[in-house]
């Protein structure tokens, strides 16, 4: 495996950053994860777009983005294989202990690792942890992900796959890795982005083509939905046949179904 490490590949087991790297010490990086099929990255400029507003949330200089994506195309090259998850990991570079970001310049790194399809539905729960909307982080796709590692643990813990959190009033905010979609009577909702969720790239493409509206949606929504789905780069558009103890049968509902079906069509195309 090869990977890119500042300005060129590497081979995985000698690549190298500092241990005083910012991202290392105290979580001061950004990242993105893109899918690749054959190859070929989906969506490159729309994360590349997110890169850069996480970067700038973060006060990091703007990446390189002519650098970015001739690192991307190395490594996929370095790397041929069907299905592979793109990571680029963009952080504060190497800092001396206890100062701010040190003058050495940010950190690059892109990597791919193998992964395969999800399947059509999956079990979720919700955590009693919450979003902060009004974050200094709300929205930005940062390397402080450990809330995150938590609240999937939890979920594996207990059958599921994802973990929900409502924000700070009680709304319902999104997965540890995904939007979540709600089907009430019919209509399509997903929360706004002012709930404190990530600006989903899978998300924004789902809003797109399904017509689904961006509404406040209290936690509670999730006893009372027809339907309920995931959506992320690595799950596409995912059905959930469980929330807590709660089934969902016949997941994926009629909603979802064309959901899935208008993704997979659309996104083939791209
Ligand atoms: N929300 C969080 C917290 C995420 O980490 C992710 C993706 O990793 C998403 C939502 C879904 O975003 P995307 O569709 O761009 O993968």
């Amino acid at each position: 495996m090869k990977l890119w490490v500042n300005g060129g590949l590497h081979d995985a087991d000698a690549a190298r950053v500092s241990v005083l790297d910012h991202g290392l010490t105290v979580g001061d990086g950004v990242f993105e994860t893109l899918k690749a099929v054959d190859g070929r990255p989906f969506a490159m400029e729309p994360h590349l777009d997110r890169l850069t507003r996480s970067a700038r949330g973060l006060g990091l200089p703007d990446p390189d983005l002519d650098e970015v994506r001739r690192a991307c195309a190395a490594v996929l090259e370095a790397n041929p294989m069907p299905l592979g998850r793109l990571r680029i990991t963009y952080t504060g570079g190497l800092s001396p202990l206890g100062s701010d970001r040190g003058d050495a310049g940010p950190t690059l790194v892109v990597a791919l690792g193998e992964t395969s399809h999800r399947p059509d539905t999956t079990a979720v729960i919700t955590v009693p942890w919450t979003r902060n909307e009004r974050s200094a982080l709300a929205g930005l796709k940062t390397t402080s992900y450990a809330e995150n590692v938590v609240a999937l643990a939890r979920a594996h813990e207990r059958g599921a796959s994802e973990a929900l959190f409502a924000n700070t009033v009680g709304q319902l905010c999104e997965g540890t890795g995904s939007n979540v979609f709600v089907v009430l009577d019919g209509q399509l909702h997903t929360p706004p982005l002012a709930s404190g969720c990530l600006a989903g790239i899978t998300r924004a493409l789902t809003v797109e083509w399904t017509g689904a509206l961006e509404t406040e949606l209290p936690m509670d929504v999730l006893e009372r939905a027809d339907e309920v789905f995931l959506t992320s780069t690595l799950r596409d558009v995912q059905a959930v046949h469980r929330v807590d103890g709660r089934e969902l049968p016949g997941a994926p509902g009629p909603v979802t179904a064309k959901a899935m079906r208008i993704f997979a069509e659309r996104a083939a195309q791209m």
